[in-house]
C-alpha cells in the first residue's frame, strides 16, 4: 500500500484511491505506429481522497501545488486542476451524472519527469468519482476515459499507454499492451524474486525541441507507412524489413522505419523472455533498444547516453532511455545488491561530464489503481 496515503489531510473521506506512475520497460515510439509497449507501475503513486457534496460543484486541493481550486463544470479550468476538471468533463461526456465532490490529492510521483504523474492524477480522480457515484465502470474501459481528459480537455496529445499502465498494471508484472487492438496481458516480471531491480535514473536533462521532434518522427512514420502501403509500420514484418527499406529513398526515413520495426520485435522478444521466467535475458534487449533510439531514431541526448554507458560498465544487465526522448529517465536492469554501485558509477560519469547531478531510485513493479482503506 502506498505510504502517500498517510499524508492526506485528516478526512473524513467517502472514498480513497491510489494510482501509480509508470515507466515503459521497452517499446518506444511504437504506440502511434499501432505497435507494442510494455510498461510497469512504479511504487510511487498519487492518492486522492473524496467526500461527496450534495451539489454539482468540485473543490480540489493538491499538496504538491498547495492550491485549492473550485469549479462547477460550466467554465474551462486551466492549470493543474484541468487534469481533475478534465476527468469530470470526460465522465459527463460519457453520460455519467458525476456527483459533486471535495477532493484532496497528494503524490510522490515526480512531476514532469516522464513518469506520468498526469495519468496518475487522472486515474485516481476517476476512480474516486466513480466510487462516489456508485458507477460500475470496468477497469478495462477506464484508460480511455482518462485519456480523453488529457487529450481533449487538457490538450496534451498522448497515447493510451500511460492511463492503461496506471489503471491496469499488477504488482510483479509488466503490462503487455497492443496499441492497435488495446488487448492487454499481464506478464510476470517479479524482479524481487530473482534478486533483481530496476534502477531509474532521471537525467534531468533540459527537455528541448520535444514537441517539434515528436511531431516530425510521427510524420516520417506515417509517410513511410503510406509509401509502403500498410495501415501502420506495425504491419511491416521483421523478415520483410530489408525489402521495405529498399523501397524507401530517404535515408532518414529508412532509419526511422528500422527503429520502429525492430523495436516492436524487441517487445515481443522481451515478453517471450519474461514468460519463460528469464528476466536477465531482457538486459541485452534493453541495450539494443537504446542503440536503436540513439542511432536510428535519434532521440537521445548526451546525458542519457552517458547514464546508459556508465550503468553497463558498472555491471547492469541492460540499460535504456525510457519515454519520448530528448532527456527524461534511463532504466538499468541490475542485481538488487548492485544498485548502489551502479548509481554511484552513473553519478561519477555525470560529474566528469559536467552534467547536472541526476536523481536516481530503485523500483520493482507495483500495483495499478487500487482502493485504500482509510481510517480517519
Ligand atoms: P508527467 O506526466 O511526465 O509527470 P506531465 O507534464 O504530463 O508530466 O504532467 C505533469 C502535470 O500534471 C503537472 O504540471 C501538473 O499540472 C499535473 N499534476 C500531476 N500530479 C499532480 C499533483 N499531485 N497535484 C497537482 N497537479 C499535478
Ligand atoms: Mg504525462
Amino acid at each position: 500500500m502506498s505510504t502517500a496515503g498517510q499524508r492526506l489531510p485528516e478526512g473524513p473521506y467517502d472514498a480513497v484511491w491510489a494510482s501509480p506512475g509508470r515507466v515503459n520497460l521497452i517499446g518506444e515510439h511504437t504506440d502511434y505506429n499501432d505497435g507494442y509497449v510494455l510498461p510497469f507501475a512504479l511504487p510511487h503513486s498519487t492518492v486522492v481522497g473524496g467526500r461527496r457534496l450534495d451539489r454539482p460543484s468540485w473543490t480540489v486541493w493538491s499538496e504538491q501545488t498547495g492550491e485549492t481550486v473550485t469549479f462547477d463544470g460550466t467554465q474551462k479550468v486551466e492549470g493543474w486542476a484541468a487534469y481533475v476538471a478534465g476527468v469530470v468533463w470526460a465522465l459527463r461526456e460519457a453520460g455519467h451524472d458525476v456527483p459533486g465532490a471535495a477532493l484532496a490529492i497528494t503524490s510522490d510521483v515526480p512531476s514532469g519527469a516522464g513518469l506520468s504523474s498526469s495519468a496518475a492524477i487522472e486515474c485516481a480522480v476517476l476512480a474516486v468519482l466513480l466510487d462516489l457515484g456508485g458507477f460500475d465502470v470496468p477497469m478495462a474501459v477506464r484508460p480511455r476515459l482518462a485519456q480523453r481528459a488529457e487529450n481533449e480537455y487538457v490538450g496534451a496529445p498522448t497515447g493510451i499507454m500511460d492511463q492503461s499502465a496506471s489503471t491496469l498494471c499488477r504488482a510483479g508484472h509488466a503490462l503487455f499492451l497492443d496499441c492497435r487492438s488495446l488487448a492487454t496481458e499481464q506478464v510476470p516480471f517479479d524482479l524481487a524474486a530473482q534478486g533483481l531491480a530496476i534502477l531509474v535514473v532521471d537525467s534531468r536533462a533540459p527537455h528541448a525541441h520535444v514537441t517539434g521532434e515528436y511531431a516530425a518522427r510521427r510524420r516520417d512514420c506515417e509517410e513511410a507507412a503510406k509509401i509502403l502501403d500498410v495501415p501502420a509500420l506495425r504491419d511491416v514484418e521483421p523478415d520483410g524489413l530489408q525489402a521495405a527499406l529498399a523501397r524507401l529513398d530517404d535515408e532518414v526515413m529508412r532509419k526511422r522505419v528500422r527503429h520502429v520495426v525492430t523495436e516492436d520485435q524487441r517487445v515481443l522478444d522481451t515478453v517471450a523472455a519474461l514468460r519463460s521466467g528469464d528476466a536477465r535475458a531482457v538486459g541485452p534487449l534493453m541495450t539494443a533498444s537504446h542503440s536503436s533510439m540513439r542511432e536510428d531514431y535519434e532521440i537521445t541526448v548526451p546525458e542519457v547516453d552517458t547514464a546508459v554507458s556508465a550503468a553497463l560498465r558498472a555491471g547492469a544487465y541492460g540499460a535504456r532511455m525510457t519515454g519520448g526522448g530528448f532527456g527524461g529517465c534511463v532504466l538499468a536492469l541490475v542485481d538488487a545488491e548492485r544498485c548502489a554501485a551502479v548509481e554511484a558509477a552513473v553519478r561519477e560519469a555525470f560529474a566528469e561530464a559536467g552534467f547536472t547531478p541526476p536523481d536516481a531510485f530503485v523500483v520493482t513493479p507495483a500495483e495499478g489503481t487500487h482502493k485504500i482503506d482509510y481510517a480517519g
